[in-house]
């Protein structure tokens, strides 16, 4: 079997101009900024790597080499902008300057096969890094392999410095790399859309358990947090109804009352701890999970959010809304149904409401 040169070149560097062409054109649809890095990525090894077919000049080759540098930068800075963060980092500038430099001053010394391992070793280094960083940073399966992808280029690249090193002047070397990067890339570019899929379902997740009015959970976010809506281990659930909020709405209006609702909910997420959650299950009713079983703790606590929605004012568009809530509270023991619960807590409440409002009842 003979692998041709230029033939590996020309045929990778004409799937990452396909992979980069497909992405590009999602960046297109979607406007996401992490697209136009992964597809400018692709587009720019595909350029440089049909480069090094057309020339073997001194200037030239260092310039290709950076950019393959660049390639692994505009990866990694399009993760980063992926999650969230600003994309450049300064580090990423160290791939492509160390390569330039390097390379450029080792080959106009003469010494050609050591300027070769010189940016190779870099490469091996940048794309360990990235690599790390797909790791490092989110979770998930899909965002695990593609930094264990990313990695898998570092043996790659070594073994063509040992390639180089003892047949000097062959092409070896370097398609073994094209050949690795065969394998390697196009498992990258499937686990960058995994990546992808990965967070847009996981978005849906959360939306589908989340109040959009206060970002609290909402009632399926509370039952997912038992395992089969039983309850099967000890908890406490408190079930807090704003008092009089109809009058909170006639006044202020329906906004002054759904920043009542919100602010409600940024009082109680103050004062609840760890492994402590609170849901809105409907209108201007939340419940509230509580860790501990002792009734006691539980009336403590009960009474600590009574008193930090009423001890002052709610301020909103320069108006003062005075916001109280009444309480029930359920506690559980042993395994029983959910709803179960949920209704005892919903009689302590009714006759908190009963007599007078703004008070706990158990
Ligand atoms: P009580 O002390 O007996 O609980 O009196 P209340 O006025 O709170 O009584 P009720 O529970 O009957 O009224 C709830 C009101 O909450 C009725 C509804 O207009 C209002 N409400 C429900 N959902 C929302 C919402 O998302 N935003 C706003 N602003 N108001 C809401
Ligand atoms: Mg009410
Ligand atoms: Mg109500």
């Amino acid at each position: 079997m003979t692998l041709d040169y230029a033939t590996i070149h020309l045929c990778n560097a004409l799937l990452n101009l396909s992979y980069g062409g497909m992405l590009l054109a999602l960046w297109f649809k979607r406007r996401e900024v992490h697209l136009l890095y992964w597809a400018s990525s692709l587009l720019l090894v595909s350029a440089a790597v049909y480069g090094f077919t057309l020339t073997r000049n001194s200037f030239v080759i260092p310039a290709l080499v950076a950019a393959v540098a660049a390639n692994i930068s505009l990866t990694w800075a399009g993760a980063r902008a992926f999650d969230g963060r600003p994309p450049f980092h300064w580090l990423l500038l160290m791939g492509p300057t160390a390569t330039f430099f390097g390379h450029l001053f080792l080959a106009s010394a003469g010494l050609k096969i050591l300027a070769n391992s010189f940016s190779t070793g870099v490469l091996a280094v940048t794309v360990t890094a990235a690599g790390a960083y797909f790791m490092r940073h989110g979770s998930g399966f899909a965002r695990k392999a593609v930094g264990w992808v990313l990695i898998a280029y570092a043996p790659v690249y070594v073994a063509s410095i040992v390639l180089d090193v003892a047949f000097p002047g062959s092409r070896l070397s370097s398609i073994l790399i094209l050949a690795g990067d065969f394998v390697l890339n196009n498992a990258f570019v499937v686990g960058l859309f995994a990546i992808m899929e990965e967070k847009a379902r996981e978005q849906l997740r959360q939306l589908a358990v989340t109040d959009q009015l206060t970002g609290a959970l909402n009632r399926a976010g509370l039952l997912a947090k038992f395992p089969s809506g039983n309850i099967t281990d000890a908890r406490t659930i408190l079930l807090a109804d704003l008092d009089h909020f109809k009058r909170i709405n006639d006044t202020h209006g329906h906004s002054g009352g759904d920043a009542a609702l919100k602010e409600f909910v940024v009082r109680v997420g103050g004062v609840l701890g760890k492994n402590e959650v609170i849901a809105r299950l409907g209108g201007e009713e939340f419940g509230i999970l509580l860790a501990s079983t002792n009734l006691n703790d539980a009336n403590e606590r009960a009474e600590q959010i009574r008193d930090v929605i009423a001890r002052q004012p709610v301020e909103w568009n320069g108006m003062s809304m005075g916001l109280t809530t009444s309480i029930g509270i359920a506690v559980s023991c042993v395994p029983e149904s959910v709803d179960d619960v949920i209704a005892r807590a919903d009689e302590a409440l009714y006759r908190a409401k009963r007599t007078g409002r703004n008070r706990v009842a158990a």
